[in-house]
């Protein structure tokens, strides 16, 4: 079970953090890991190199997931080097903290281009390869921070509206492209680990107070997100579509 043996995959992000952790979890089941950042040369190949180690195929694409022409030149690299594309998982996103009085329209823009259009621009170039072979997997990261979950958090107004937008996007995805045997999910991460919740890690009393609302009683790690994404992009989530996977901890529902 689970098996992802010769399937083409694109983790969008990376570089370092729960991108890079699912790139390797996806690739220990198999699968050939296409790796994507927009600046982190060196630690983008050092993460294509990991995988190779492992006996898989892999491409170190660098491009901004916010800027069409180079999602475009992206998706047509993983065309002409691979032929097909049948696992696409839009991990890349940032984070900005500011009151929702002090978000600036610049910073606004920037959250919701990389967060929310970035994962509309890779979902709508993936899809053109995927039909090509009636079969595929998108997974897109959303966040517990997205609204309608019961709990919310300060000072992300932008963030929460672009993770909000990928639950919505997820959802109407998945009913457009169910007949094209492609499958649309989302992971919402609760706190994980890595540079975007450096903050808190660092923090003594944020980590207590985070790890207090977690059940189970520790931050999340990259490879919790990735064993997910190997799960969602197999061929036994053949009926899963549509839906929002929250990988929390337990966080919601305590
Ligand atoms: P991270 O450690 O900050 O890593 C972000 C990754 O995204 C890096 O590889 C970065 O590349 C890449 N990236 C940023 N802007 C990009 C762009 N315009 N085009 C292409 N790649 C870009 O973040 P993370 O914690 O792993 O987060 C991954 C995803 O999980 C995000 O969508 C985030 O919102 C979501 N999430 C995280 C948490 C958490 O607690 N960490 C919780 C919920 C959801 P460079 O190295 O080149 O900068």
């Amino acid at each position: 079970m689970f098996d992802l043996t010769g399937k083409n995959a694109l983790v969008t992000g990376s570089s370092r953090g729960i991108g890079r952790g699912i790139s390797l979890l996806l690739a220990k089941q198999g699968a050939n890991v296409a790796v994507n950042s927009v600046s982190n040369y060196e630690k983008l190949s050092q993460a294509a190199e990991e995988i190779r180690k492992m006996g898989r195929q892999s491409l170190s694409l660098q491009a901004d997931v916010s800027k069409k022409d180079q999602v475009q030149k992206m998706f047509s690299d993983i065309k002409n080097k691979w032929g097909r594309l049948d696992i696409l998982v839009n991990n890349a996103g940032v984070i900005d903290y500011a009151s929702f009085d002090e978000i600036t329209e610049e910073n606004w823009d920037r959250v919701l281009d990389i967060n929310l259009k970035g994962q509309f621009l890779c979902a709508q170039e993936g899809v053109k390869i995927m039909r090509e072979n009636k079969w595929g997997r998108i997974i897109n990261i959303a966040s517990i921070s997205s609204g309608g979950v019961g709990i919310g958090f300060k000072n992300i107004s932008h963030y929460t509206a672009s993770k909000g937008g990928v639950v919505a996007l997820t959802e109407n995805m998945a009913i457009e492209l169910a007949r094209d045997g492609i499958n649309v999910n989302a992971i919402a991460p609760g706190a994980i680990e890595s540079d975007m919740s450096l903050a808190v890690q660092k923090d003594p009393k944020l980590l207590e107070a985070t790890i207090s609302q977690i059940p189970k009683g520790r931050m999340g790690k990259p490879e919790d997100i990735g064993a997910a994404c190997v799960f969602l992009a197999s061929n036994e989530a053949d009926y899963i579509t549509g839906t929002v996977l929250y990988v929390d901890g337990g966080w919601l529902a305590g």
